[in-house]
C-alpha cells in the first residue's frame, strides 16, 4: 500500500510536467506559427496592443462570412469610425459625407472618416458590367433576358470576374464582376500566399499591405497581380473590409448574386492609389438588401504618404530632430547606426551624416526596411 502511494505521487508529477510542456508549446505556436487562424489571432492581439506588423498581409479578410474578427477589433474603445459601423459590424453609410460624383482630378479630402458615399450611395453600373452577367435594364431595375417586369431568374445569371491588365506604370485598373457562391472560395478553403506580389508603389518597411480589389472571400483570387494594390492597414482593414464582409454576408445568407466593382483611383502618374471607388448591388432583389457606392481613402490617419515612392512618414517620424544616420551612397538607403545593414556596409559606400529624416528623403534616400528609421 505504502509503495503504491509513493508511486502515485511520483506519477502525478509527470502529468503536471506534461501539461506545462503543452502550454509552452501552445505559446510558441501562438507566437511563431504562420497558420492563418493563429496569425489572425496574433495580429488581432497585436492590433489591440497598438502594434501593426510589417507587411501584415495576413490581416486581410480571411474567411467568407466571418465578421467576428472585424467586430472584435472594432468593438472596444471609441474609434473614429464608430459612427460608420452598425450593430452587426457592417458599414452605416447613412452617416457618411456624400459627394455627387467622383472626379479623379478633384478627389474628396480625407476628413477623419474612411469613406464618403457617392450619388447618395446609389450604385450606377456601366452597361458592360451587368450585360456580361446576362442582365438587361428594365426601368430602374435589372432583369434576366426573356423575363418580364424586372424579374431575375437566378439560373440565367452568368457569374464572372474581370480584372484589367496592368497599365504602362504597372498599376492595377478596374476590377468587376457578378459575384456569387460560384466565384467564392470553397467552404473551408485557405487563402494562398500573396507575399510574392509587389504591387505598384510597394516600398519595404512602410507597413504597406497587399489590398485585394475584389476580396479573396468574394473572388477566391489569390496571387493575381491585377487584383492587388498597395494599401494602408487603415484602408484595407477599416475602410474596404466592412463592405466586403457585408457583400459576402449577403451572398452567403441569400444565395444570390451581386454586381461588384472596385477601381483604384490614381493622381497623375503616382504609383499608389489615393483610394478606390467601390460599388455593389444585389441582383435578385434589385439592390434592396445590398447597394453601395463609395470612395474609400487609402490613408493612415496622422501619417504623410508619398504616393509615388511609397514612403510613409508618421507623426513621430516627422517630428524627429536632426540626428546621426548611416547612409549608403550607392543604394541610397539610410539606416540607424545600430542597424546590421549599417554595420556591414562597405567603406566606399558608407557615410555618416547628421540630418533630419525628411532632409534625407528630400535627397532621394530611402529609409531601410529593417531598422525603419
Ligand atoms: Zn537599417
Amino acid at each position: 500500500m505504502a509503495n503504491n502511494h509513493k508511486e502515485n505521487k511520483g506519477s502525478r508529477r509527470k502529468p503536471a510536467l506534461a501539461l506545462l510542456m503543452v502550454l509552452l508549446l501552445a505559446v510558441l505556436v501562438f507566437l511563431f506559427s504562420d497558420a492563418a487562424f493563429v496569425k489572425n489571432a496574433r495580429d488581432s492581439l497585436m492590433g489591440r496592443l497598438g502594434y501593426v506588423s510589417e507587411d501584415a498581409s495576413g490581416e486581410e479578410f480571411s474567411g467568407a462570412g466571418e465578421s467576428e474578427e472585424y467586430e472584435n477589433s472594432e468593438g472596444e474603445g471609441a474609434g473614429p469610425d464608430d459612427r460608420f459601423v452598425s450593430d452587426e459590424g457592417f458599414p452605416d453609410t447613412s452617416k457618411a459625407e456624400n459627394i455627387d460624383a467622383l472626379d479623379a482630378s478633384d478627389l474628396p479630402k480625407y476628413n477623419g472618416y474612411n469613406y464618403v458615399t457617392i450619388n447618395g450611395n446609389v450604385p450606377d453600373f456601366p452597361e458592360e458590367i451587368y450585360a456580361k452577367a446576362g442582365l438587361v435594364k428594365d426601368g430602374d431595375n435589372l432583369k434576366t433576358e426573356g423575363n418580364l417586369f424586372g424579374t431575375v431568374d437566378s439560373g440565367k445569371i452568368a457569374p464572372y470576374e474581370f480584372y484589367s491588365p496592368l497599365d504602362d506604370h504597372g498599376r492595377c485598373r478596374i476590377a468587376y464582376g457578378c459575384l456569387g457562391r460560384e466565384t467564392m472560395p470553397e467552404e473551408g478553403a485557405e487563402r494562398g500566399d500573396i507575399s510574392d506580389i509587389h504591387p505598384s508603389g510597394w516600398a519595404k518597411g512602410q507597413n504597406w499591405e497587399r489590398s485585394h480589389l475584389i476580396a479573396w472571400s468574394l473572388s477566391a483570387e489569390n496571387a493575381n497581380k491585377s487584383n492587388l494594390i498597395t494599401g494602408t492597414h487603415y484602408f484595407n482593414h477599416d475602410g474596404m473590409r466592412p463592405f466586403e464582409e457585408m457583400t459576402a454576408h449577403y451572398i452567403w445568407s441569400t444565395g444570390g448574386h451581386v454586381l461588384y466593382m472596385c477601381e483604384p483611383i490614381y493622381k497623375g502618374n503616382e504609383l499608389i492609389a489615393r483610394g478606390v471607388h467601390m460599388m455593389a448591388r444585389s441582383v435578385e432583389d434589385n439592390g434592396e438588401d445590398l447597394a453601395f457606392n463609395i470612395y474609400c481613402f487609402n490613408v493612415t490617419p496622422g501619417a504623410d504618404i508619398d504616393y509615388k515612392s511609397g514612403i510613409v512618414t508618421t507623426e513621430a517620424q516627422a517630428s524627429q530632430d536632426a540626428r546621426l544616420y548611416v547612409v549608403n551612397k550607392r543604394s541610397r538607403v539610410f539606416h540607424y547606426p545600430s542597424c546590421d545593414g549599417a554595420r556591414s556596409m562597405s567603406g566606399n559606400n558608407r557615410e555618416e551624416v547628421t540630418a533630419t529624416r525628411s532632409e534625407l528623403i528630400g535627397q532621394s534616400y530611402t529609409p531601410c526596411g529593417s531598422c525603419q528609421p
